[in-house]
């Protein structure tokens, strides 16, 4: 079945750290937004037919993410969920998330998204620590998020998870311990756990790369200590009943989320909204796009949606099918995987026997996963295999 993805990519305030297509508009372009988003709803099967790939009819998961989709008011989250069902047939049981900011829920927005089928809240907590919060300016602190997961337990939202990033300024070995306890005394069913990323994409990331002090920049913690931090975490949610799936993902028994799992299983997925992606399969290869990725780029252009499409060859789909999969516990099934791609699987055999060796991958029957170790490291495992990958095919 198919997943659909809607980008929300309203925030009140921009996070020093944040990287994602998302921005402080004007209240008056949510509802021109809203409005472009039924469109593209409306216009996806003749899309999916004029790129000639086969779209599911059905409709298991919905994610909401962002930006911030729980300052949608109640108007437009009725709009949009009757546009969604209106466009796709939803599954009885899917599974439909969305992302909210704590203290930036309100109880009507709540109330609209509980009676148009939402079932799992993600809040972006990131830190129980107000001063780390504050230094990345979001906007919550730790007694407010503590008082969210709680008033929306009490609304009747049994499925609710928290992001937490380790790396934050002024973040140290105890309050990073005292965060993640926090989420776990919570009960909160899913816990997603990022290292922060210096990149040129957010204020602090070029703050720090430029050697600066502004935005907290001046008190982060050293790469390893993160790293560190980031490795101790998956030990502490393992101890409280929270189980590693995926590199970065967390969950108690049951509370895996459906929706990411189609990214790492290459199940079909369409993406709505500024800068969303989209992938539909065809047989082992596939056809991906991605949406403009500015607000005016998104809604002021008239008629046709702009966007960049990719064709995705076979040996692009096996790594992406080895890749992926890896990021899984489970890992790869091996038997999948050479009914699909036949000989490529051969040309990874010695790196793949190699990372073995050295204590990175395991194989378990037909599966193929990585160890605790090759997690820590998994882009450099990728870039082996890719580099083996790229050698074999260029003989
Ligand atoms: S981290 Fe989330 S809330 Fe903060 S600016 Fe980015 S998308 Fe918005």
């Amino acid at each position: 079945m198919l997943g659909v993805y809607v980008s929300i990519p309203f925030c009140k305030a921009k996070c020093s750290f944040c990287n994602f297509a998302s921005g402080v508009f004007a209240g008056a372009r949510m509802e021109s937004y809203v409005a472009r988003l039924l469109a593209e709803m409306r216009a996806a099967r003749t899309w999916a037919r004029e790129l000639g790939v086969a779209l599911p009819e059905r409709v298991d998961s919905i994610y909401l993410g962002g930006g911030t989709p729980s300052l949608l008011p109640p108007e437009l989250v009725r709009r949009l969920f009757a546009g969604i069902r209106e466009n796709f047939e939803v599954d009885q049981a899917a599974e439909i998330t969305v992302e909210a900011a704590p203290a930036q829920l309100s109880d009507q927005t709540l109330e609209a998204l509980q009676r148009a089928g939402m079932n799992r809240l993600s809040f972006g907590v990131q830190s129980f620590v107000d001063a780390e919060a504050a230094a990345v300016g979001r906007l919550h602190t730790g007694a407010e998020c503590r008082a969210e997961l709680a008033r929306v337990s009490a609304a009747g939202v049994e499925r609710v998870g928290v992001d937490l990033i380790a790396g934050l300024p002024h973040q140290t070995e105890a309050s990073w311990r005292f965060t993640v306890d926090q989420a776990l005394a919570s009960g909160v069913e899913h816990v997603s756990v990022y290292m922060l990323e210096v990149d040129e994409g957010s204020r602090l990331g070029r703050e720090a790369l430029a050697g600066g002090t502004r935005y907290g920049a001046g008190a982060l913690p050293a790469d390893d200590r993160s790293a560190d931090w980031y490795a101790a975490a998956g030990e502490w949610l393992e101890q409280g009943g929270v189980r590693q799936y995926e590199i970065s993902n967390f969950a108690r028994a049951g509370g895996q989320s459906r929706h990411n799992r189609k990214y790492w299983q290459r199940a079909p997925y369409l993406g709505f909204g500024m800068d969303a992606h989209s992938m539909l399969r065809v047989s082992a290869c596939a056809v991906r796009w991605a949406n403009a990725d500015s607000m005016s780029g998104y809604v002021d252009r008239l008629g046709a949606f702009e966007r960049t499409v990719e064709r995705v060859g076979l040996r692009e789909s096996f790594e992406e099918a080895l890749f992926l999969g890896l990021r899984l516990a489970e890992g790869v099934d091996v038997r999948s995987l050479r009914a699909e791609f036949g000989p490529m699987l051969d040309e990874v055999e010695d790196a793949l026997a190699e990372v073995e060796e050295a204590g990175l991958l395991v194989r378990q029957g037909d599966a193929l996963r990585l160890t605790q170790a090759g997690r820590m490291v998994s882009n450099e495992v990728f870039s082996r295999l890719l580099i083996a990958e790229a050698t074999a095919s260029a003989a």
